[in-house]
């Protein structure tokens, strides 16, 4: 059972609902239920919630992937393996201070935890370097959170000591780890 027990809007048409309330959308994740799409101009578009959400909740699962070359709209999803997502979700934009997470190794999309979770109408964004290991070009960061973390790069040029405050996806994690053993191993060499 969710810990969050306020009244969550059920997908239209998908689901029986049940007697005294309805099954939530995360049971079976749909887009089109869970995110609405604002599109700005100059690429200025970004996914806001229809949905509330308690920390470390799914979100939505990642059904349409393709393996694809990195782009500005693909995201890593193992050491050799990047996708694009084909859906709605490619509109969630990076934020300093993320509402969601992309773990790739489930492919699901969860609330982030630890934080308040999400209400309706709040901008849907995950942290972009904890899935990128590189990014072609990095981008200053516009989210306005008081710990904006300014210019973005993939996680390879990320301080680790701001990556350590992140949730990371799993090849993120294992590539920050080679790469300390490797220091430590170059420290250790006479
Ligand atoms: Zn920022």
């Amino acid at each position: 059972m969710p810990s969050n027990e306020s009244p969550i809007p059920s997908a239209p048409g998908k689901h029986t609902p049940a007697s005294s309330s309805s099954i939530p959308p995360w049971v079976s994740p749909h887009l089109p239920s869970l995110l609405r799409v604002e599109h700005g101009p100059n690429y200025t578009s970004r996914a806001l919630s229809l949905v509330d959400l308690p920390p470390g909740a799914l979100f939505a699962r990642i059904t349409s992937p393709t393996a694809a070359k990195k782009a500005y709209t693909s995201v890593q999803a193992g050491r050799d393996l990047h996708i694009e997502l084909n859906s709605d979700l490619v509109f969630i934009n990076h934020s300093c201070k993320p509402k969601l997470v992309f773990d790739m190794r489930r492919w699901e999309v969860r609330v982030a935890g630890g934080g308040e979770g999400i209400r309706v109408g709040d901008e849907l964004t995950f942290f972009y370097p904890s899935t990128e290991w590189e990014m072609d070009r990095g981008f200053e960061c516009r989210c306005g959170e008081v710990c904006c973390r300014g210019w973005i790069r993939g996680a390879r040029e990320m301080e680790e000591s701001v990556l350590e405050g992140y949730w990371l996806s799993g090849h993120v994690g294992e590539l920050l780890g080679e790469r300390k053993l490797l220091i430590h191993l170059d420290d250790i060499q006479p």
